[in-house]
C-alpha cells in the first residue's frame, strides 16, 4: 500500500476510536499519530519532547491531536495520560507502547556494559510498556473492549542487532504482549505488537551514526523497497482497527524476511545473499 493512500484515506478504518500513542512526537509515533488522525481516530500524543510533540499536534490539527507529557517510566505520568484522555474523550480504544530508546554507545564487549544503563533501556522499554497495559488495560476491562499495540522489534526474536540490553528489552516487550493477550482476552481485548527492521528514524540514526540513505543501504533481503515508519504506521493501523478483531498475542514482523534469513548458509547462493 502506497503512503499516499494511507494518508489520504478513502475509507477511515478508526472512525470514532480514541487513542493513545507514547512516543507520538518522532520516528513511527508520529507517523502512526498522523495515519490514525487521517482514518478518523482522535489521538492523544503522550511523549517527554514537549515542544516537537506540540508542533505535531498544530501541524495535525488540534481537533484530531492533542499532548499529554509523559515519560512512560513514571506510573503517576501513564495514569494521568490515560485519566486525561478518557475524561476527554469518554473512552480509550487504543494504545500504542511504542515509546523506547537504544540506549547508550553500543559496547559489543559484555564487560564494557554498564548495569545502569542496561536499567534505563529497561525503565523505557519494558516498564514503560508495562504501564502503558496496565493503565489501557483499568479502562479497557470494564468496556471489555481495546486493542493494545507495542513496539517490539526485529531484536525481539534474533541476537547480535543491537545491545545486549536493547535485545533483552525486545524480548521482554514480546514476552509481556504474550502474557497480557493471554489475560486480556477475556475482557475482548487484544494485545500485538509490531516488530520492525531498521527504520531511518531519529533513533537509529543517531545510535548507528548513519544517514536515511546509509539506514536504508544495511543488508536487507527483500530488494526494491525501503522500510520506512509508514510501514510499521500501516501495520499498527492494522492492528488498531477491526479488520484484525481475531488478531491477538501476535507480533507483526517488519522485516522483508530478515529474521527468517540464514546469511551464513543458504541453497540460493552468495549473488542472491548480498
Ligand atoms: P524516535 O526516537 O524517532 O521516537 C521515539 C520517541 O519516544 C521520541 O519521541 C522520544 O521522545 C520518545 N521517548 C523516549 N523516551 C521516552 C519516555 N521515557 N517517555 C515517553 N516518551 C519517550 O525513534 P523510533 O525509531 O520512532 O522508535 C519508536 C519505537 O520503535 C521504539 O520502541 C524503538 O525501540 C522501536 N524500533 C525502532 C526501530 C528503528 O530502526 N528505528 C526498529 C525497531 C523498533
Amino acid at each position: 500500500m502506497a503512503a499516499s493512500s494511507l494518508f489520504s484515506a478513502a475509507v477511515r478504518r478508526l472512525e470514532g476510536k480514541v487513542a493513545i500513542i507514547t512516543g507520538g512526537a518522532s520516528g513511527i509515533g508520529e507517523c502512526t499519530a498522523r495515519i490514525f488522525t487521517r482514518h478518523g481516530a482522535k489521538v492523544v500524543i503522550a511523549d517527554i519532547q514537549d515542544d516537537l510533540a506540540k508542533s505535531v499536534c498544530n501541524d495535525i490539527g488540534p481537533e484530531s491531536a492533542s499532548f499529554v507529557h509523559c515519560d512512560v517510566t513514571k506510573e503517576g505520568d501513564v495514569k494521568n495520560v490515560v485519566d486525561t484522555t478518557v475524561s476527554k474523550f469518554g473512552k480509550l480504544d487504543i494504545m500504542f507502547n511504542n515509546a523506547g530508546i537504544l540506549g547508550g554507545d553500543a559496547k559489543p564487549d559484555i564487560l564494557d556494559n554498564d548495569i545502569s544503563e542496561f536499567e534505563q533501556v529497561f525503565r523505557v522499554n519494558v516498564a514503560g510498556v508495562f504501564l502503558g497495559t496496565k493503565h489501557a488495560a483499568r479502562m479497557m476491562k470494564p468496556a471489555r473492549r481495546g486493542s493494545i499495540i507495542n513496539t517490539a522489534s526485529i531484536c525481539s526474536v534474533t541476537g547480535g542487532v543491537a545491545s545486549h540490553a536493547y535485545t533483552s528489552s525486545k524480548h521482554g516487550v514480546l514476552g509481556l504482549t504474550r502474557n497480557a493477550a493471554v489475560e486480556l482476552g477475556q475482557y475482548g481485548i487484544r494485545v500485538n505488537c509490531v516488530s520492525p527492521y531498521l527504520v531511518p528514524t531519529p533513533l537509529a540514526k543517531n545510535f548507528f551514526k548513519m544517514d536515511d540513505e546509509e539506514c536504508l543501504n544495511v543488508y536487507k533481503n527483500l530488494k526494491g523497497a525501503n522500510l520506512e515508519p509508514v510501514d510499521v504506521a500501516a501495520s499498527a493501523l492494522f492492528l488498531a482497527s477491526d479488520e484484525s478483531k481475531y488478531v491477538s498475542g501476535h507480533s507483526l514482523i517488519i522485516d522483508g524476511g530478515f529474521t527468517i534469513t540464514n546469511c551464513g548458509f543458504s541453497i540460493f547462493g552468495q549473488d542472491e545473499m548480498n
